[in-house]
């Protein structure tokens, strides 16, 4: 399995953490239902233009060198540092490790390759900035690219030297490199280089954003020079537009054999109805979350309450419920008798598992599986029982149930929890004066109570 990773000029947001973590929860689920998955995940560190906003992701700047420009740092450092911010997030939401997490910058040989062979094949043709795919002789394009729609009214910068809109660029030249190359700069001409470039049988330039994720899945997953279909292939549903059917193009024009076999795309995080976007201000981090004393897993229980394919609007509202049900559930557990590690057989309980696994089994139907959580621990199983069957779940899940006590509020004891939770339903039924009488007892129990918005804080005094 194959997800295409973030491109590494900024930190990921939590609408993209969606996307990951809905492609870890595929992995997890294939991983519960007994097969062993090979896990490659992208990083790009070159080659996503600017120009991607508006439909064309040939034109514009490289995301990564433009950063390093406005910040008077190197790309190849912008591009450590932000890959770096990933992982650790990427291990704050408990995503599970890929097998391989490839770099485009340290693939450019096999990216070259695969564009030489398109060549061979007669699938290309160069302009003055760049070897271009020529969807023309691939005619399947047009049966899985929406790219037309999505160019009806976007400012798209049209490059005429493109034989038909919707080509691609497979390598593009340094600035300038492509008209004048072999020529001597005029006097006074400054060439201005880039600071990640390669040398190619085409010239100096650097890899077009779609090719690396042919070039790197073939190789981990397809047996290097093409002789396997990749089985899985995710990332967010805006891929499914572009970068996808580009993918879908080069990889089968060069190998002639299906590319992958079952595509995932994950719906769109949302904030305030709009979309989450990295170029835009309206996005949230998850230290930007952590900031705001919420914990990255109650991130991954709000992915929960919504079914991949539709788009989830983000609110703290809903990020706190997320929060309150997942201390629910822990402060439930610590009071669970653990199962006996000596215990010869465990049993769990069969008739949530079965639930458990048809919900997960159906299109990963995350909310579902989340209410038969809920039923199991409301359940009048043994305790014991009902620690054996949720920790199986915890596998897919992946909030660390195991592991006690992880979030300063569920270190709350139950009793002030109990209290807060009364004063939070009286509030809701605005019974101020009797929610204040509550306060005071949790206050005299040694917490207090700090409300910042629709949530509440609590500390030890
Ligand atoms: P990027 O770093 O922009 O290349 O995007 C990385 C991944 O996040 C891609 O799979 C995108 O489709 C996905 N993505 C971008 N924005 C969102 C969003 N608001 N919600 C969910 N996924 C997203
Ligand atoms: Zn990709």
């Amino acid at each position: 399995m194959y997800t295409c990773g973030p491109t590494v000029y900024d930190f990921a947001h939590i609408g993209n953490f969606r996307t990951y973590t809905m492609a870890d929860v595929l992995v997890r689920t294939l991983a519960y239902n007994g097969f062993s998955v090979k896990y490659i995940m992208n990083i790009t560190d070159v080659g996503h233009l600017t120009g991607d906003n508006t439909g064309d992701a040939d034109t514009g700047e490289d995301r990564i060198e433009k950063k390093a420009k406005g910040e008077g740092k190197s790309a190849w450092d912008i591009a450590k540092f932000y890959t770096r911010a990933f992982t650790e997030d990427f291990k704050k939401l408990n995503l599970t490790a890929p097998y391989r997490l490839v770099k485009a910058t340290d693939h450019i040989e096999e990216q070259i390759a695969l564009v030489k062979k398109l060549e061979e094949k007669g699938f290309t043709y160069q302009t003055s900035d760049g070897v271009y795919f020529d969807t023309a002789k691939f005619p399947r394009y047009g049966a899985f690219s929406s790219l037309d729609q999505i160019k009806e009214g976007a400012r798209v910068a049209i490059n005429p030297e493109k034989r038909n809109p919707r080509d691609f660029a497979l390598w593009k030249f340094s600035p300038r490199q492509g008209s004048t190359l072999g020529k001597r700069p005029a006097k006074g001409e400054v060439r201005q280089r880039r600071q990640m470039e390669w040398e190619s049988p085409w010239g100096m330039g650097f890899p077009g954003w779609h090719i690396e994720c042919s070039a790197m899945s073939m190789a981990y997953l397809g047996g290097g020079e093409p002789s396997r279909t990749i089985d899985v292939h995710a990332g967010g549903s805006d891929l499914a537009a572009t970068h996808h059917p580009n993918e879908i193009a080069q990889s089968e024009a060069a190998s002639g054999r299906p590319f992958v076999k079952y595509w995932m795309h994950v719906a769109f995080m949302l904030i305030d109805g709009a979309r989450m976007s990295k170029s835009s201000a309206n996005n949230y981090t998850v230290s930007d979350l952590e900031r705001r004393d919420f914990s990255p897993l109650a991130l991954r229980y709000l992915y929960f309450q919504t079914h991949y394919r539709r788009e989830l609007n983000f609110t703290f509202a809903s990020l706190t419920g997320a929060q309150m049900a997942l201390n629910r559930l822990r402060e439930e557990i610590s009071q669970w008798s653990e199962p006996k590690i000596a215990r010869l057989r465990r049993q769990g309980c069969a008739e949530y598992e079965q639930k458990f696994l048809e919900a997960i089994n159906d299109d990963l139907n995350m909310p579902e599986a989340m209410a038969v959580l809920w039923e199991l621990v409301k359940s009048d199983y043994p305790t014991s029982a009902k620690a054996e069957s949720l920790f199986k779940f915890d596998e897919v899940l992946g909030f660390n149930l195991r592991v006690p006590q992880v979030s300063r509020v569920s270190r709350v004891p139950r009793g002030v929890m109990e209290l807060v939770r009364e004063r939070e339903e009286l509030r809701k039924q605005k019974r101020f004066h009797l929610a204040d009488q509550v306060r005071a007892k949790i206050s005299k129990l040694g917490y207090e109570l700090r409300d910042e918005g629709k949530r509440t804080i609590i500390r030890k005094k």
